[in-house]
């Protein structure tokens, strides 16, 4: 399963922007606007992962 680490998270939206299954919602961290993924959506493409310049994505299950 993908997470965003919202710590790491930067709210750039690229991740928003590509997926395939409208799964990425915005959301606030503190004072920031940041990006999750709603997990009832997320089919698991992968696509928000290997795109995230900063690597906020996780994959959880290979953790
Ligand atoms: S691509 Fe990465 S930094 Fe940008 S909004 Fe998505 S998780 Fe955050
Ligand atoms: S893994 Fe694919 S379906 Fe899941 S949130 Fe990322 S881009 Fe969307």
């Amino acid at each position: 399963m993908f997470a965003i680490n919202k710590t790491e998270c930067v709210g750039c939206g690229t991740c928003y922007k590509l997926c395939p299954y409208d799964a990425i919602v915005e959301t606030t961290f503190g004072e920031k606007q940041v990006y999750e993924i709603n997990e009832e959506k997320c089919m698991e493409c992968s696509l928000c992962f290997k795109a995230c310049p900063l690597r906020a994505i996780n994959n959880e299950e290979e953790v």
